[in-house]
């Protein structure tokens, strides 16, 4: 049975070439020999819009495309920085879109997905700044102006905002215990699949009275990334490089 395998916090962006490229290589050697690849969002440094053609956006969708050809089904999570994504990217590589959350069965184990965002609720200041950034009015408003404009004020966003810019775990807020708990109760799971906070990891707990897991994707840098692959072996955190 081929492997599921899971990736976020890539933040492709035609600035980071080298990460480009590790993406490219990890598609053909990892992905198009999958059963299924989720994208867990942050797949992109910015995304600001389906109709946004600058370089190297058409050539990873091609690259994507060519992936869910190749029989592999891909999943895509938007995340704080790409959750723009819609119908056209979709459409361009073959993707089904998730919402913020999404229970998959993996290996005869309910588990939830989520991009993390939404867990660092001790990030009062973020969670304020991520809700008006999801009103639907606005980004009807910003969709509607020209791609070089949009360019321009997620430049200028970017300049502003401190995780923007930066990729080190140090500057993004962890996880809120009691949140975690909480959106893993709702959903019914005992296991936890997300990215965002750049402190890949297996933690080990206990959520009413049973064994419980939460595996933190990693960030993906110029000359190396990683992904967990579900397998043969259970659920392994992987480096790529
Ligand atoms: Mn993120």
């Amino acid at each position: 049975m081929p492997d599921t395998l899971f990736i976020s916090d890539l933040h492709l962006s035609e600035e980071r070439p080298g990460t480009l490229e590790l993406f490219y290589r990890f598609l053909t050697e990892q992905a198009a020999g999958a059963e299924a690849l989720y994208v867990l969002g942050d797949l992109f440094d910015v995304w600001i819009g389906d109709d946004n053609e600058t370089p190297p956006i058409p050539h990873i969708l091609d690259a994507m495309k060519r992936v869910t050809d190749s029989g592999t089904r891909l999943y895509f999570m938007g995340g704080n920085r790409d959750f723009l994504v819609g119908d056209g990217f979709a459409e361009a590589t073959g993707a089904t879109l998730l919402g913020d959350t999404q229970v998959l069965d993996l290996q005869e184990s309910p588990t939830l997905l989520t991009h993390g965002d939404l867990l660092c609720t001790d990030d009062v200041d973020y969670q304020n700044a991520r809700k008006l950034l999801r009103n639907p009015a606005l980004i009807q408003d910003f969709l509607t102006k020209s791609v070089p404009e949009r360019l321009a004020m997620a430049e200028e966003f970017r300049e502003e905002s401190g995780e923007a810019t930066s990729l080190k775990a140090a500057d993004i807020m962890d996880v809120n215990q009691q949140t975690v708990e909480q959106y893993m109760r709702e959903a019914g799971v005992t296991r936890l699949i997300h990215g965002h906070t750049h402190r890949p990891a297996i933690h080990d707990f206990t959520l009413d009275d049973q064994a419980a897991q939460r595996f933190v994707l990693p960030e993906w840098h110029e000359d190396h990334g990683g992904f967990l692959r579900a397998g043969a072996n259970g659920l392994v955190l992987e480096t790529f490089a």
